[in-house]
């Protein structure tokens, strides 16, 4: 068994490592770090949650003079929940060394961001935007840097970066060392490479089975208006851990999390229009069970990993089979069993069909959850919660009350009672969701086993570069302002997300994932 000891790693790199409770590198680390100790090139491929993030901090993290004042390792990532994921990942990783890392990314105040790079950082994790701003105002200098992360490289091209990213590149100086990390690898990231690495090595870890064993996939077929409904009963049926749910815009998000708060559900929504402030409250409360259902659309959710989330639930189909297995892949992480729920429009099974042929996974269908379903779930959640109070004896202020109540009525009364006053059935609340359009199969799919253009409906070559290039500047300014286009995506047809062309074997799921023993 190879351990992170084998990599001739410095002592106080490894004592953070095993600290983190890593017992031995993942498949991608394993393969990855021996290359990147070199600083030769690489190009490394793996599904989420294979603990790519680790994979190209340590060696960094190794190879970085202390002793330095200025910025040598530069890691872009798509989104700033990323950009603050990594550099938390960079910071547990090198609190022995004594690395300086700092996130930079649109929707944070910039003059705090510039002054806390007066404490000149080593490492700088940003989103492409923002980073732009920065060299621009020249408050941010790549003239030092020597190591480049592309990080979700598939998703920055996806979220329309690639012209920011080769800007950014083309003041990185040539002699440097660039890794590049991708779910997929269609031919737009393949160019990208080609322009950017050199003779960079390939390292992937591809699963063998395309879906996640560990989680158990199943749909409803529901119509748009019966949705609210069956998430209801669906989350008292099952009473998740943590459950995530998927909506397809913003507005979607804010609906839905405000209609859940209101039936009595510790929910709160997660997208691109909350300010920076706003979405770290939410993942705080989020990561320590104060909220137990967060809401949130594709780009706010992507790579987060949350430990102990038992369900995902796509209250609106994804349009793009990867987007589907991102989403399901926030469950079921680190060994643990999940469960994913779907809900499918009529208009919709098409569609399923297109995700199920990618995916290679046939979801299991499942009626619709009854009402004395969902009461039985509360039910037995109500029966838990009160045998724990039983347990802890801290009751000792009723007894008087209850030997009170017993003299005059039947226990099995007594206790049927309180249950029902405990369970709190649902009095009808009436919550009407603006509807969403139904998600539908793109005309140009094909087979899918060739790479290619992945941005079908905007049509080959220049056209559709045109056209993206503008949707891009409008979308980069959304998200310096904190949004995240969701919405745009959606009305256009997901013009620029929703054809990405399935990879064959890629357009998976991972076999393992790994996390800290906890
Ligand atoms: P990816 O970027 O590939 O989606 P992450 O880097 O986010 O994956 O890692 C997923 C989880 O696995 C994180 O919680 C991380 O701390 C954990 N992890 C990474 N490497 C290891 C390891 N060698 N052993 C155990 N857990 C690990
Ligand atoms: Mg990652």
């Amino acid at each position: 068994m190879k351990t992170f000891y084998d990599f001739g790693l410095e002592n106080r790199v490894v004592r953070a490592i095993t600290e983190l409770g890593f017992e031995e590198p993942t498949p991608i680390q394993e393969k990855t770090i021996p290359i990147a100790l070199e600083a030769r090139d690489l190009i490394g491929q793996a599904q989420t949650g294979t603990g790519k993030t680790a994979a190209f901090s340590i060696p960094l993290i190794n190879r970085i003079a202390t002793s330095e004042q200025k910025i040598v390792g530069l890691i872009l990532t798509p989104t700033r929940e990323l950009a603050i994921q990594v550099s938390e990942e960079i910071a547990k990783l090198s609190r022995y060394k004594g690395v300086r890392s700092l996130p930079i990314y649109g929707g944070q105040d910039i003059q705090r961001q510039i002054r806390l790079l007066r404490n000149k950082p080593h490492i700088i994790i940003g989103t492409p935007g923002r980073l732009l701003d920065h060299i621009n105002r020249k408050t941010i200098k790549l003239e030092d840097v020597n190591t480049v992360v592309l990080d979700e490289a598939d998703e920055m091209l996806d979220m329309g970066f690639m012209e920011d990213i080769q800007s950014i590149l083309s003041l990185v100086p040539e002699e440097r060392h660039t890794m590049l990390f991708s779910a997929t690898m269609p031919s737009n990231i393949q160019k990208l490479a080609q322009q950017f690495l050199r003779n960079p090595e390939h390292v992937s870890v591809i699963p063998k089975q395309i879906s996640a064993p560990l989680i158990q996939q199943n749909y409803v077929e529901v119509h748009e208006k019966q949705k609210f409904d069956a998430l209801t009963r669906l989350l008292d049926m099952e009473s998740p851990d943590l459950a995530i749910i998927f909506g397809r815009t913003k507005r979607r998000v804010d609906e839905l999390a405000e209609a859940l708060q209101k039936c009595g559900y510790a929910a709160d929504g997660l997208h691109g229009d909350l300010s920076q402030h706003q979405r770290d409250t939410v993942m705080r409360k989020f990561r320590d069970n104060s909220i137990e259902v967060l809401v949130a659309t594709d780009v706010a959710a992507r790579g987060l990993d949350v430990s102990g989330v038992s369900h995902v639930i796509n209250f609106d189909l994804p349009q793009d089979p990867e987007s589907y297995v991102h989403r399901i892949g926030r469950t079921g992480r680190a060994g643990r069993e999940g469960t994913a729920w779907s809900f499918v429009t009529p208009r919709e099974i098409d569609h399923l069909y297109f995700i199920e042929k990618i995916t290679r996974h046939k979801l299991t269908r499942k009626p619709l959850p009854s009402v004395a379903e969902a009461l039985e779930g509360k039910q037995k959640i109500t029966a838990e919660k009160l045998l724990s109070i039983v347990d802890s004896k801290e009751y000792g202020e009723y007894k008087a009350l209850a030997i009170q109540l017993l003299e005059q009525y039947d226990s099995v009364q007594l206790l049927a009672a309180s249950l029902k006053l405990l369970t709190g059935e649902k009095n009808d609340m009436s919550i009407e969701l603006t509807p969403e359009e139904p998600v539908r199969v793109k005309k140009r799919f094909n087979d899918g086993r060739q790479g290619g253009h992945r941005r079908t409906s905007g049509g080959p070559g220049n056209h559709s570069s045109h056209v993206n290039r503008g949707q891009r500047r409008d979308r980069d300014r959304d998200r310096d302002r904190g949004r995240d286009g969701n919405r745009d995506r959606s009305r256009d047809g997901g013009r620029d997300y929703g054809s990405r062309k399935p990879q064959g074997d890629t357009a998976g799921k991972r076999e393992r994932t790994y996390s800290r023993k906890d």
